[in-house]
């Protein structure tokens, strides 16, 4: 039998945290249109709290529900994959060959985990002491890890951005940190990141570098891990001296991969898409650059901005608004500003709560320093933003919005992890 074609206002790809924010505050303003998600996981995660999984902080199962339960109510589910965008002619091809047509897309898909792109690691991910936060089903094993672990030598990597959550490579590290101080183990820790510094945004960075200095971690910058022999207990990192690729082989007990990530293939290879693979967007309005009826946000989308669930959280109500104005044919005024949080765990129970725009514009909701860890933040992450998540900004209420752009001395503020 030929599956049978669909039409809908706004149809929306991806049914994760920007899909479902993104039709829950169309819903609210604008109910008489129709509008239809098409995603293929039954369930939502909600990814943000892996980090504390890994520490023991956190019930993974949890994390996820049905998806149907937080799909807004009057929302049309399409459960498959989208196969491949024609714009021109305001069609999306889906798995199974079947078209939906559309007045408006928003593309929400998301980024691509490429696990496979390190060497070994699929074979050894979960056993042997190697570990991820990054997804479901291995962050209860990095717990397992960081237990275990009595002595020995534990690594930490990051891959090349972009990525999620750029803090959470490190949020891991410092959470393991403070366990292993707390039990009085000897452990040797070390940070392996690709890129250049411990945090793309200086005035959080100088502050994160006095973290790693009081446990003592040895910090490679410039290192991408590039394969794993997780029996033999080796990683194999590649730096570029010169222009040269040159390996080193690291010994390790325990290592935490943070897997490279991409814009999903197809994206990459739809006329949607910008140079680097992902949608490619201004990156105020969210309006596609390509096709005016075309807008995305989430991780997927082509904006500069550190791609967080607390970026999707500042993004939906401006793509939206920009979205219904178009259809009114009128401007569209509502501006993105790289609004990204990232509440970097220095140990179990204290956060670096960074907030900041684009280009690294330091813009934090409170007025006290947001470089100084506080026991508060600790809460907000563990206790209100998962609430805030599930019963707020699912249901399309995507305040409270306090960020604004302020200003610190140049001097730290003491730090204590
Ligand atoms: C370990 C970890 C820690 C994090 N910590 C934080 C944090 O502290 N604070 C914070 O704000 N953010 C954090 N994040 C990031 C946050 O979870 C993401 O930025 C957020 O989920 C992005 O939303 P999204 O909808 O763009 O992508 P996702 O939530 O990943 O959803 C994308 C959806 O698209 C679907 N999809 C993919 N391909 C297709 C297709 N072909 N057709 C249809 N649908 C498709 C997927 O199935 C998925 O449901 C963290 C993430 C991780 C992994």
């Amino acid at each position: 039998m030929t599956p049978s074609n669909q039409r809908c206002s706004v149809a929306i790809i991806g049914g994760g945290a920007a899909g479902i924010t993104a039709a829950a505050v169309l819903r609210k303003r604008a109910p008489q249109l129709s509008v239809t998600i098409v995603e293929p996981s039954s369930t939502h995660d909600y990814q943000p709290a892996w980090t504390l999984v890994g520490a023991g902080e956190y019930d993974v199962a949890t994390t996820r529900r049905r998806l149907k339960a937080v799909l807004p109510a009057g929302v049309s589910l399409i459960q498959q994959r989208a196969h491949s965008f024609e714009p021109t002619s305001n069609r999306v091809q889906l798995e199974d060959g079947s078209i939906l047509e559309y007045e408006q897309l928003i593309v929400a898909a998301g980024l691509q985990t490429n696990w496979q792109l390190i060497d070994g690691l699929v074979d050894t991910l979960g056993k042997n002491g190697v570990c991820s936060n990054y997804s479901y089903d291995t962050a209860p094993y990095t717990w397992e890890c960081v237990q275990g672990m009595q002595n020995g030598r534990a690594l930490f990597t990051q891959p090349p951005m972009p990525i999620k959550c750029p803090g959470a490579p490190q949020k891991i590290l410092y959470m393991a940190a403070d366990h292993f101080k707390r039990k009085g183990r000897k452990v040797e820790l070390g940070f392996c990141n690709a890129g250049p510094a411990i945090f793309g945004v200086p005035f959080y960075a100088k502050a994160l570098m006095q973290v790693v200095k009081h446990y003592g971690i040895a910090t490679h910058f410039g290192y991408n891990l590039v394969a794993v022999n997780g029996p033999g207990k080796e990683a194999v990192f590649e730096t570029t001296v010169d222009g040269m690729k040159i390996r080193h082989i690291e010994k390790f007990d325990m290592l935490h991969v943070t897997p490279p990530q991409s814009a999903p293939d197809f994206i990459k290879n739809s006329p949607l898409a910008d140079a680097a693979g992902f949608v490619a967007v201004n990156k105020h309005s969210l309006q596609s650059t390509l096709f005016p009826n075309v807008f995305a946000l989430g991780d997927c989308a082509g904006t500069a901005n550190s791609k967080t669930a607390a970026a999707v959280r500042a993004q939906a109500p401006i793509m939206v608004s920009n979205l219904l104005a178009l259809r009114m044919g009128s401007a569209l005024s509502a501006q993105y500003d790289g609004y990204a949080s990232c509440p970097l765990t220095t140990s179990v129970g204290k956060i670096i709560l960074a907030e900041f725009g684009y280009d690294g514009v330091v813009m934090p909701s409170f007025a006290a320093d947001p470089r100084k860890p506080a026991r508060r933040y600790w809460h907000l992450k563990k206790r209100f933003l998962p609430w805030l998540y599930w019963n707020q900004m699912l249901m399309g209420n995507t305040g409270p919005d306090w960020h604004a752009k302020r200003e610190y001395p140049d001097t730290l503020p003491s730090i204590s992890p």
